[in-house]
């Protein structure tokens, strides 16, 4: 079971905790105290604070076990802002998502409770494992303050984070999640990416805002990425890309370049689509890319399917939301089941798991790629983002994570069997739910039968709608 984690006022039985804490040179290299803290002084400083009303200072608790000190100053309430501090205590519960959730459950107190419109943090130029934690949270970077505080090696830069009330509302507005049906004796829940409001929903949608944020912190002209003409993708990012008046190109396989719902969608939204034979493609992005720069423009390239450390990063996103809902609803999933093309929605699964040190099975469905590749693909994947974020990657663990069934492809990526047809008319007549039959039919098909075959019973699971609506329009005729 996860970590139970809150957060409760700081008191005077914390003293010696925190005393030992910020004593620990593991813990103290970023923090501006005078050292050794000593126990006295932190009662008096408690003492003098009780009763103030422009603070809060808190103890991070996991499983009832005091963690780490958590809390807000200077409280502004004629501006409605107040600075954000943390800092983990224990070793042993760091690295476990506990600081992220206990930063949600934080922020949801001063903007729920204390009605703030808005965060902010400084934090030291080298500290970057707080920067990834504050950007993960949707801190945003406002600014560099140079030589502004004293720190063991002299006067140090810190960066100002801001999180506005506006941009904390929208990221933490999560995709619908409910129990759907009882299957073979195990509970069934679904979560609605395919509802994620922007474009039709779909997993590129929650990836393509990740890139955009890119996009948007810098000074791109011109947005070129890969993907089919039935690209979900390709849809999402000229949807994006047109909404900012900027020019889109999209790179295809001629072998998979028929006229679909996608396909009209990216010319409705002006893109510019080149198909050319699946061994050209690496060339003409190349190309592409290479004489946009020639001509003065700033292009910026997403690559197919969202796929990389960024893609990754909006599905560990996800899996927070997934761990808010159990915590909040009292469930745990057993497995996870999903449609898995490039792998990366899996990739972030699956990295969010290992970062808070769950146990369970995350189950791709492979709409295309056979093993050993399409499992292959999504190892990388997950390796490739704990390194980035500064996690180990324990090969053997990522290993026993990645669970890739390419026993469902069927005849082959967009081509799916009477049986998945079937299957997906009956979700939309009995739940209203559309499934279409590239990626979500498949997958969902593949579930029940995986639960059939294996005889799995009694467990609770989730199957994640990974999108595809306008897909489904094109797949109707095949129902
Ligand atoms: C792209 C896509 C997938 C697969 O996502 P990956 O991250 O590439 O594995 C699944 N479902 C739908 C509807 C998609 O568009």
């Amino acid at each position: 079971m996860p970590l139970k984690i809150t957060i409760r006022p700081f008191e005077k039985r914390d003293v010696a905790k925190k005393v030992e804490w910020i004593n620990d040179p593991r813990n103290n290299r970023f923090l501006h105290y005078d050292l050794p803290l000593e126990y006295d002084k932190t009662v008096q400083w408690l003492e003098r604070n009780a009763g103030r009303t422009d603070r809060v200072d808190d103890v991070i608790e996991a499983d009832g076990v005091p963690v780490g000190l958590i809390g807000l100053l200077s409280i502004d309430r004629k501006n409605g802002k107040a600075e954000f501090y943390i800092s983990m205590g224990e070793n042993d519960y760091k690295g476990r998502g506990v600081a992220t959730r206990a930063s949600g459950l934080m922020l949801e107190y001063a903007f729920r409770t204390l009605r703030l419109r808005k965060v902010y943090l400084y934090t030291e130029k080298d500290n970057l494992s707080a920067q990834k934690l504050f950007e993960r949270l949707g801190f945003r970077q406002e600014g560099l303050l140079r030589s502004d505080v004293l720190s063991r090696t002299g006067y140090a830069d810190r960066y100002a984070y801001g999180l506005t009330l506006f941009s904390w509302l929208r990221k933490s507005d999560r995709t619908p999640l409910y129990e759907l049906e009882s299957f073979e004796g195990n509970r069934i829940f679904i979560k609605r990416e395919d509802m994620i409001p922007y474009s039709f929903g779909g997993n590129k949608a929650r990836k393509a805002a990740l890139f955009f944020r890119e996009i948007d912190g810098g000074d791109y002209d011109t947005v070129v990425t890969y993907g089919s003409g039935h690209s979900n993708h390709c849809r999402v990012v000229a949807n994006m890309a047109a909404a900012r008046g900027m020019k889109c190109l999209l790179i295809g396989p001629e072998e998979s370049s028929d006229e679909t719902s996608n396909s009209r969608l990216c010319r409705l939204f002006g893109a510019e689509q080149t198909f050319v034979p699946v061994k050209e493609v690496h060339d003409t992005i190349e190309n592409t890319l290479a004489s946009l720069r020639e001509a003065g423009k700033k292009p910026y390239f997403i690559p197919g399917g969202g796929h990389g450390d960024i893609g990754t990063e909006a599905y560990v996103e996800c899996y927070d939301e997934i761990r808010s809902f159990e915590e909040e609803n009292r469930v745990f999933f057993d497995r996870i089941f999903l449609a898995s093309g490039t792998g990366t929605t899996q990739a972030g699964l699956v990295a969010g798991m290992l970062m808070d040190g769950d146990r369970r099975r995350v189950e791709g469905i492979s709409i295309a790629r056979p093993n050993p590749r399409g499992r292959d693909v999504i190892r990388e994947s997950v390796k490739s983002y704990l390194v980035s974020r500064g996690f180990g990657a324990d090969e053997e663990e990522i290993d026993r994570a990645v669970i890739f069934r390419d026993g469902y492809i069927g005849e082959g990526y967009g081509k799916a069997d009477p049986a998945v047809a079937a299957c997906a008319r009956r979700a939309l007549t009995e739940y209203g739910i559309p499934l279409d039959l590239t990626y979500t039919g498949k997958a969902f098909y593949g579930m029940r039968e995986t639960l059939r075959r294996e005889n799995v019973r009694g467990e609770t699971i989730l199957f994640l709608h990974t999108g595809g609506t306008p897909l489904f329009f094109d797949d109707m005729k095949l129902f």
